[in-house]
């Protein structure tokens, strides 16, 4: 047997996912197609993400989170939400008596970066980089990955985190859901002459979205969401082009804005698999759910379904990764499913609210605005839902 368990793919959630296998005792092989360097040293890939109090507190008990540097977090303190031209807003803060911020900004990067260095730091872990995953393969036995450069590599069990489009999911024949939004989000760093507040803003307007993430040193992550032919443009556009523009589509409500990294673009595809289990294998991270960033969830479920995962095959002590773990993979199975799914949902239901141009949504959007500041208890439980404060806190 080369390894306990085989995770496929070194994104964020399949490093996360080896460390803490390892901090149990389990022997790791990730297997992953990019070259060593770009996971050891990934470069900025435009993506900020808002983590959850639950998400902090899983990235430090797995030591994660004292490689990302403390002044590259920043806060997030409040949240508004504008639909178009309306100057209403649906504000979100923290609930009173829990913690005083909605959550933490951090760089995908570094997040990355940071778990790549725990992962390391472990020496329970290999790392297989430069190898595609082609077939997987399992029976009573055991589980049997074959990559591109003609390798087979055995182990008990398979967790695949391969992104939303999983190889390793179309190869044990799992189906999954796709929704294809139609849209392209752009997004970058800029810095601008007005104070930000730490509040992020998503501000839905007829042609576009535009959201902006409050980061340190008043920068934000800007982030457009347009048809592609559109955010291509403006992607190509020359830097002070590029500036007025977003100048523009915020109203001017920052003042001058700079830009201060490279662009990225991301189509805007979810993706829901039918199944998280097969035989011998768990799928987790955007492998399982990939979701529409605008609720901002796809890595914090990440690490929900990691903690759920770790906790069915531990549960009782138990390490046999043999007897039983059928059992213990469709519990994780249910747990995930449950956590996952009325987000998944709801969060593609906003985005259609959203961004429909009829009459009719526009009058339910102004209408959801206002009943989401009115009903405390609807307000507190989605700030309770996206921030996680208190959830799963042992
Ligand atoms: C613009 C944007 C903003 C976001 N904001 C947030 C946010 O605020 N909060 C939040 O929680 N989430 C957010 N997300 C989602 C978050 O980025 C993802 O959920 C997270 O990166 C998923 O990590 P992953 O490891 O599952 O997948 P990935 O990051 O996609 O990593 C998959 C890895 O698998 C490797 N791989 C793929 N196929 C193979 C193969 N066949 N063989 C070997 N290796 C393979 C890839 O090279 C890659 O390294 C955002 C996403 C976007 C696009």
């Amino acid at each position: 047997m080369d390894f306990d368990v085989i995770v496929i793919g070194a994104g964020p959630a399949g490093l996360c996912v080896s460390s803490a296998l390892a901090a149990r005792g389990f022997k790791v092989g990730i297997v992953e197609r990019l070259p060593l360097a770009a996971i050891a040293e990934p470069a900025f890939d435009g993506r900020e993400i808002a983590l959850t109090h639950r998400s902090v507190r899983i990235l430090r008990d797995a030591g994660v989170w004292e490689h990302i540097p403390a002044a590259q977090v920043s806060e997030l303190r409040r949240a508004a939400v504008l639909n178009g031209s309306s100057p209403y807003r649906l504000r979100f803060d923290p609930t009173p008596g829990s913690e005083a911020v909605l959550g933490h900004l951090v760089a995908n990067h570094l997040i990355r970066h940071a778990a790549y260095r725990r992962a390391t730091e472990s020496p329970a872990v290999t790392i297989l980089s430069d190898r595609t995953v082609l077939s997987l393969h399992a029976d009573a036995r055991d589980a049997v990955v074959k990559t591109a450069d003609g390798e087979a590599w055995r182990c008990r069990l398979v967790i695949a985190a391969d992104s939303r489009h999983s190889q390793a999911r179309r190869a044990a024949g799992i189906a999954a859901d796709m929704v294809d939004f139609g849209k392209t989000m752009l997004v970058c760093r800029m810095r601008h002459q007005a104070p930000h507040d730490h509040t992020a803003l998503e501000w839905f307007q007829d042609a576009f979205t535009i959201a902006l993430l409050p980061l340190n040193a008043d920068e934000s992550s800007v982030v457009i969401t347009e048809t592609s032919g559109e955010a291509a443009r403006l992607q190509s556009l020359d830097e002070p082009a590029f500036e007025l523009d977003v100048r523009q589509r915020l109203g001017d409500r920052l003042g001058a804005m700079t830009l201060t990294s490279t662009r990225h673009l991301y189509p805007l595809v979810a993706t829901y698999s039918r199944r998280f289990v097969g035989p011998r294998l768990a799928l987790v991270g955007d492998a399982a759910v990939g979701m529409h960033p605008v609720t901002a969830h796809g890595f914090n479920l990440a690490l929900q379904s990691q903690e759920a995962l770790l906790q069915e095959l531990t549960r009782e002590g138990s390490r046999s990764l043999d007897e039983g773990v059928d059992a213990r993979l469709r519990r994780y199975e249910a747990r995930h499913r449950r956590a996952s799914l009325p987000l998944y949902l709801a969060t593609n239901a906003i985005v259609r609210l959203y961004t429909d141009r009829r009459p009719i949504a526009g009058i339910f959007r102004q209408a959801a605005l206002r009943l989401g500041n009115h009903l405390r208890p609807l307000n507190a439980s989605i700030v309770g839902l996206l921030s996680e404060s208190g959830a799963g806190r042992r």
